[in-house]
């Protein structure tokens, strides 16, 4: 059922109609990542959209081949923000990965990625084994004997950066001064095991802005691995249990990461909910907040669902600039996707690493002291790629950086 009560249509004939808007004009052919590797129609934006086109009209079959020219996008959104005919590339593709699932239960590994990623206690404690096994030195001992050879999800797990310990949050954390108003922090499923860092941060730099913060016990995972993975029953299922957890008098849903939020902004057009970085960014200035200065380059690598789904990344340059002493820069080539895009960087680590590569040399030749972005999957393949390479330059969220000169801890 539709939210105005009507029936939605087929699923094929919702395809076919997103499809139509494709004009085949080929301007976002450039732009995206597949095709620059692979110079093939079917590597392309207007490729995939013809071929699922096809697919929901009964002319082709979902064979092996078509599933893999789905399935290598990254999902990086480039084609639709530069597209002049408005086609909406990421809602073909997630209702082109439903019609595949019809007919295909996904793998072992992905039924498990999706079903951890939905339980939040499974998830503190494999981030705390995640935190034990690195303190413990067989992380650095596993990597020597180059254990990450035997899978994928290994080498990724051997270089994850340091983790913090996942601290427990308090229901609610009273706003330090004059008090502005009262919003929601959304901890999310990755996050919440392995960016506890940003979390403490944000809500650390909203209590400094005058804003109550209270952490609704009930939420979910945003449910964006489900919906771009066909599994839209469960990802509806995911929204509607955010709705409940999240409604209240809150003067918004404060979201860390791009991804999340783009997805949770998606699923309920409406809701409050805010980039934690643009509404920081947005707010008047707190008369009592000071902010130390210093001196150091920060280099701002934009997430693709900042720039084509958010179109926010102006306001981490914003935010930083009010920092005395910073100097603020764009990573060089900010436009492509560095390759991290949600479970990607599992299926396909090869060119998931590939286009990391092009960031870290990127970083290498810029030289900036640290590197900033607003989304927990780009920091993490941004920083182990760094510690691979055994540069120590860290990859931290603008919130945490911001905090650190608030506080005053340089
Ligand atoms: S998706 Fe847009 S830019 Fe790309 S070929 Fe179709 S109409 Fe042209
Ligand atoms: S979403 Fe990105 S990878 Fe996928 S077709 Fe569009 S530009 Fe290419």
């Amino acid at each position: 059922m539709q939210p105005d009560g009507s029936e939605p249509l087929p699923l094929s004939r919702q395809i076919d109609q997103l499809a139509e808007q494709c004009v085949k004009c080929g301007l976002c052919l450039p732009h995206c990542p597949t095709y620059q590797a692979d110079l093939t129609e079917n590597e392309s934006p207007r490729g995939r959209i013809a071929l699922l086109q096809a697919l929901a009209n009964g002319q082709l079959d979902a064979g092996e081949k078509l599933r893999e020219h789905i399935d290598h996008c990254l999902l990086c959104r480039r084609c639709e923000r530069v597209c002049p005919s408005g086609v909406q590339y990421g809602r073909l593709f997630d209702l082109g990965q439903q019609l595949l699932e019809q007919d295909r239960r996904p793998g072992r590994a992905a039924r498990l990625g999706l079903a951890l990623v939905t339980r939040p206690r499974w998830l503190r404690r494999l981030g705390r084994l995640i935190v034990l096994t690195q303190r413990s030195g067989l992380t650095g001992l596993a990597r020597r004997l180059g254990l990450g050879r035997l899978s994928p999800w290994l080498r990724r797990g051997l270089t994850l950066p340091p983790l913090p310990w996942p601290r427990p949050f308090q229901a609610r954390y009273p706003a330090y001064g004059t008090r502005q108003g009262q919003v929601a922090l959304f901890t999310g499923c990755i996050s919440a095991a392995a960016d506890h860092t940003t979390l403490h941060d944000t809500l650390e730099v909203l209590r400094h802005f005058g804003y109550e913060v209270v952490i609704p016990p009930t939420q979910q995972c945003c449910g964006a691995l489900h919906a771009h993975s066909g599994q839209q029953d469960r990802a509806n299922a995911l929204a509607t249990q955010n709705r409940d957890a999240f409604t209240g008098p809150f003067d918004a849903v404060i979201v860390t990461a791009t991804g999340c939020a783009a997805q949770l902004r998606e699923m309920q057009p409406g809701a409050p909910v805010r980039d934690a970085v643009s509404f920081i960014a947005a707010q008047p200035w707190p008369e009592t907040l000071q902010l130390h200065g210093g001196e150091e380059t920060v280099a701002v690598h934009e997430p693709c669902s900042a720039q084509n789904v958010l179109r926010n990344s102006d306001d981490s340059y914003r935010l930083l600039q009010r920092i005395p002493g910073l100097t603020v820069i764009p990573l060089a080539d900010n436009a492509t996707c560095c390759g991290a895009a949600g479970s990607y960087l599992l299926r396909y680590p090869l060119f998931a690493d590939q286009l990391r590569q092009h960031k870290l040399e990127a970083i290498a030749q810029q030289k900036p002291d640290r590197v900033v972005t607003t989304n927990i999957g780009c920091a993490l393949h941004l920083q182990s790629g760094l510690i691979e390479q055994h540069d120590r330059r860290p990859v931290l969220h603008p919130l945490t950086l911001l905090r650190e000169y608030i506080e005053g801890t340089l």
